[in-house]
Formats: structure tokens, sequence, C-alpha cells
């Protein structure tokens, strides 16, 4: 066999439109390889549902691999630190002089590559570096100064007019190869300490369970998206969020997906379609920031003033959140969602988010780290993001002194009450709006704890801890 193409998989598990093996399949045979680091995942505070999907689309990679006739090395490294020697070791055992993998912006993955670049480099082998994650890679898209965007309008726009039509192009599956004479390695089992086994049947791995759900989201709810993706009873957003997190399924094919229903528009059009595209943009957006400001990689605010705000510290009312019995209904049933599904709706997240940064006047870190530890969507830039947006201390945030109030959103988002029913049972009860304000519900007795802050009381006390920090 000639010397097989080393193509390195990371957060982008996946056989179709995959940049690197798609190119590196066209030079000549390719042997692939995914390092799992579980010591890095530790340090990173990556929980269990995020690992166990994960596993479970390496596994489902390695099966759509084996039919291409491409086997999958798997490197148990523990540390980043151990990467490079590791692949090296792997390059130099197979004959491999090129290695190919898709760029990824957080920092200590990119310092992780960088210096897997350095080893080969010094090695005299090859690394061939691509952008694949997103469909605008970092440091293309930029203000007429050249300068990264800070508000998402203004780079959404940018992002739109300077696209070509084959950034917007899935690549083919790989041809099928001669399986060269390398057996491919089991899977890792979920190492110790991680719980990962409670939402597995709700998120199966790998590309095949992530396209069908593109499609049938495609052919059932984009339509209306637009006007359902606020209500969480009402199920229409994709829930595509784990799959593209590991990068089972692109954000290219989700675009290209949305463009068929759209007359291969990106804007305009049909409400669903562009507003959905725009939601893959946000996302986009916050890779964009995470690879031009590699401070909100160290646990900085994006506006470092912001590293003043004077945080509170409450043990007691810090668990109530996680646990879903802040006393807010809406916030509860968000938070036991969570719990449940390792997954929460998109409105919900901002609710709770806003509730612990602003209401509790609690570190927005803390509510970063727990996101981390149970989501099964679990992605450093819309995480870091989302909570920096909800937080006020980000890129494009909410004003500090729009804080949300949890009564409110309840009653605009879950008019009825369906949602929170079905997540805080000790409320199904309640008839009519008291779902939504427990504690006006006199005369009944309730399993349900009392709100743990006053909601109008609180939010004067966040925006008395921000009002000066900002100017
Ligand atoms: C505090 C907070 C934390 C968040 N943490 C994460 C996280 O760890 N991982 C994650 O993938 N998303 C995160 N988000 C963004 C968003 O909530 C989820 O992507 C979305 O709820 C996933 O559901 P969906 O797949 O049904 O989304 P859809 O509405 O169907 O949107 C399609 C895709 O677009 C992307 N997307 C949608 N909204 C956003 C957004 N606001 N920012 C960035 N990308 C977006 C996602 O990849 C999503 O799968 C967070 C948002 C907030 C406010």
């Amino acid at each position: 066999m000639a010397a097989p193409e080393l193509v390195w998989f990371r957060n982008d598990l996946r056989c179709r439109d995959q940049a690197a093996l798609a190119i590196a399949r066209e030079q000549g045979p390719v042997v692939a390889v995914y390092c799992f680091c579980p010591e890095q995942l530790v340090l990173h505070g990556v929980g269990g549902n995020r690992v166990a999907f994960l596993l479970r689309c390496l596994a489902a990679l390695r099966g759509e691999l084996d039919a291409l006739g491409i086997p999958l090395r798997i490197l148990e490294t523990g540390h980043f630190s151990a990467v490079p020697s590791a692949l090296l070791a792997l390059a130099r055992r197979i004959g491999a002089r090129r290695l190919w993998f898709n760029d990824e912006y957080p920092l200590n993955e990119k310092r992780r590559d960088d210096a897997v670049e350095d080893a080969f480099v010094a090695a005299g082998l090859a690394v061939e570096r691509l952008s694949d994650t997103v469909i605008r890679a970092p440091g293309s898209v930029l203000t007429r100064q050249h300068t990264p965007y800070t508000v998402f309008t203004p780079f959404r726009r940018r992002w739109l007019e300077g696209i070509r039509p084959e950034d917007l192009a899935p690549r083919a599956l790989p041809k099928r190869q001669q399986r060269p004479d390398i057996d491919s390695d089991p899977i890792p089992r979920l190492p110790a300490g991680f719980d990962g086994g409670s939402a597995a049947t709700l998120w199966p791995g790998g590309e095949a369970p992530a396209l069908e759900r593109l499609q049938r989201f495609a052919d059932d709810d984009l339509e209306t998206y637009a006007q359902t993706r606020d209500f969480p009873a009402l199920e229409g957003t994709s829930t595509l969020s784990p799959w593209l997190a590991v990068g089972a399924v692109s954000p290219r094919q989700c675009v290209h997906v949305a463009l068929e229903k759209n007359e291969g528009r990106l804007d305009g059009g049909s409400p669903g379609a562009a507003t959905w595209i725009t939601e893959i943009i946000w996302r986009e957006f916050y890779r964009h920031v995470v690879a031009a400001f590699p401070h909100v990689s160290r646990g900085h605010a994006f506006r470092r003033e912001y590293d003043m705000v004077a945080w509170r510290s409450d043990a007691d009312q810090l668990e109530a959140w996680r646990q879903g019995r802040t006393g807010y209904p809406l916030v509860d049933a968000g938070m036991r969602q969570l719990a449940s599904m390792g997954w929460m709706h998109n409105r919900l997240r901002m609710v709770v988010a806003m509730f612990l940064s602003k209401n509790l006047l609690l570190d927005w870190r803390l509510g970063e780290a727990h996101f981390m530890a149970e989501l099964v969507d679990g992605d450093f830039a819309s995480n870091n993001g989302g909570w920096q947006w909800s937080a006020s201390t980000g890129t494009d945030a909410a004003p500090y002194f729009r804080v949300f109030n949890p009564v409110t959103q309840s009653r605009r988002f879950d008019p009825e009450g369906h949602f929170i029913r079905r997540y805080v049972p000790e409320l199904a009860g309640l008839e009519g709006s008291k779902v939504h304000a427990p504690w006006q519900a006199r005369g009944k007795s309730l399993e349900y704890p009392p709100p743990i802050v006053d909601a109008a009381a609180s939010r004067r006390r966040a925006i008395e801890a921000f009002r000066n920090l900002g100017s």
C-alpha cells in the first residue's frame, strides 16, 4: 500500500461532508485516528452525558469508516499534552507522511494543534489544517477595518455577503478503498467518574440519526420555526445541537437542507428557514469570538471590566437553582428538563442563565460549568457565548438593566403552563395562570418551595452591582 494519509478526527465525527477526510482520501488511502483524552475532559468540566454521546458517535463512526475500508485507530492519551507524541508514534508505525485535521478554536485545542504541527514538522512530516467545523472560517468575516466583529447583526450581514456557492455545497462521501492491513481499535468505555446513562436512548450516536432528524425537522417543523421556536412546550426546534457539537452533522449539511426548503435563499423567503439559518450563524459567530479573543477561553468576561462584578456567594441558592427548586416554575421546569434530558430549550437556557446571574447575582461561570457538566450538547463556544450574553458580560450581550422577569417569561412562553406541568409535577394540579406564580394559590398546600428571592428586589440589586462597571 502507498503511504497512508493519516486523518485525525476530533469534533467532526462523520464521513459525509468532512473536509479533512474527503481531501485526504482524494490523495490516497486513509487511516483514521481519534485521541481520547479523559483527563482533559475532566479539566474542561465536560460531563458524562456529553462523553457517553461522544463515545456512541465514535462507535457509529467506526462502522461508517469500516464500510469505506478505513481503519480507525484510537489513542487513549489522557491529557492533550500527550497527543503530539502519540500521533507522531502512530504516523511512524504505519508509515504515514502527512497528517490531516480540521481546526478547532478554543485556546487549549489550538495550543494542542499547534504543538502537534510543530512535532510533525520537526520530524519532517507534513500537516494539512483545514477549516470545517464552521461554514466560514474565523478570520474570513471581518469588519471594513479588518477587525473581528463583536456584534452579531453586522457579523451576520457580512457572513451572508461574502458567502460563495461552493461554501454551501456539502462534500460527497469519500470513495471506498481497499482496506489496509490495520485493525480498528475497540471503542473506549465510559471512564469511571462520568455518569452518562440517563439520556442515552434520547440521543443515539452517529451521522445516520442526525441526518434523519435533520430531514424530519426540515419536512415537518422548519416552515413554522419562526413562530414556534420560543415555546418549549411546542418542541419546534431541531434538537440537533448534540450532533452539531460533536460534528456528527455539519453546519453546511444543515444549511443545505434549509436552502432546499427556501428556494435556495439564505435570507428572506420562508421566515422559518431564514430564522433557522440565522441560528446556525450564531453558532459560527461564537466560534469566531473564541478564535479572536483568547481571554474568553481563560475564564474571563469578554468585556474585561465585568470581571469586577461583586458576585454573591450562596451555596444553598446555587443548589436550589441546580435542582430546579427556586420557587419560580419556568426556571425550575428548565433546570429539571436539563437534569432529565441532558438538554434544555434555548428560551429556557436564557431564562435560567439570567435568573442565576442577575436575580441570584451568582457568578455566571458557576452556571456555565453546571451546563457543561450536564449538557449532552456541551460546546465551549456556544455555552460561553450564551452565558456571557445572559450575564451581560459578553459580545452583543443583553444590556445589564434588561433583566428577564421569570414570571413574565413564563406567562409569555408557556402561556398554558403545559411545559411547567410536565416538568414540575407538584404544580400539575394548579389551574389557569396560578401555575406561573404558585404563591398566589392561597389555601392550596403544595410540595413546592416559595420563591428563593424576590424578583423585583433582586433585579434592582443586580442593576446596582453592574451600574458603574461598564462605563
Ligand atoms: C446560557 C446558554 C448556554 C448554551 N449552551 C450551549 C451549548 O453548550 N451547546 C450548544 O450547542 N448550544 C448552546 N446554547 C445555544 C442554544 O441554546 C442551543 O444551541 C439550542 O437550544 C439547541 O437546540 P436545537 O438544536 O433544537 O436548536 P435549533 O433552534 O434547532 O438551532 C439549530 C442549531 O443552531 C445552533 N444554535 C441555535 N441557537 C444558538 C445560539 N443561541 N447560540 C449558538 N448556537 C445556536 C445550534 O447548533 C443548534 O443546534 C446555549 C445558549 C444559552 C443561552
